[in-house]
C-alpha cells in the first residue's frame, strides 16, 4: 500500500498535489491541509503586496 508523506501512513489513494513548486503525494487529509496553507500563504501575499501599494511594476 502506497505511503502518505505527509502523515507517513498507508493510503489506498494518494493525491498528487503542489506545494510550494513541489509535487507531493498526499493522503486526502494530508491533500486537503496542504491546499489550504498554500492558499493561505498566496493570500496573505497578496495581502502584503497590496498593502505596500505593489501594482505589479518594479
Ligand atoms: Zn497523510
Amino acid at each position: 500500500m502506497p505511503k502518505c508523506k505527509g502523515c507517513g501512513d498507508d493510503s489506498e489513494e494518494l493525491i498528487a498535489i503542489r506545494v510550494s513548486g513541489r509535487a507531493k503525494k498526499l493522503c486526502e487529509a494530508c491533500a486537503d491541509l496542504a491546499r489550504e496553507q498554500t492558499q493561505i500563504a498566496e493570500d496573505s501575499e497578496a495581502v502584503v503586496q497590496s498593502m505596500m501599494g505593489f501594482k505589479g511594476r518594479r
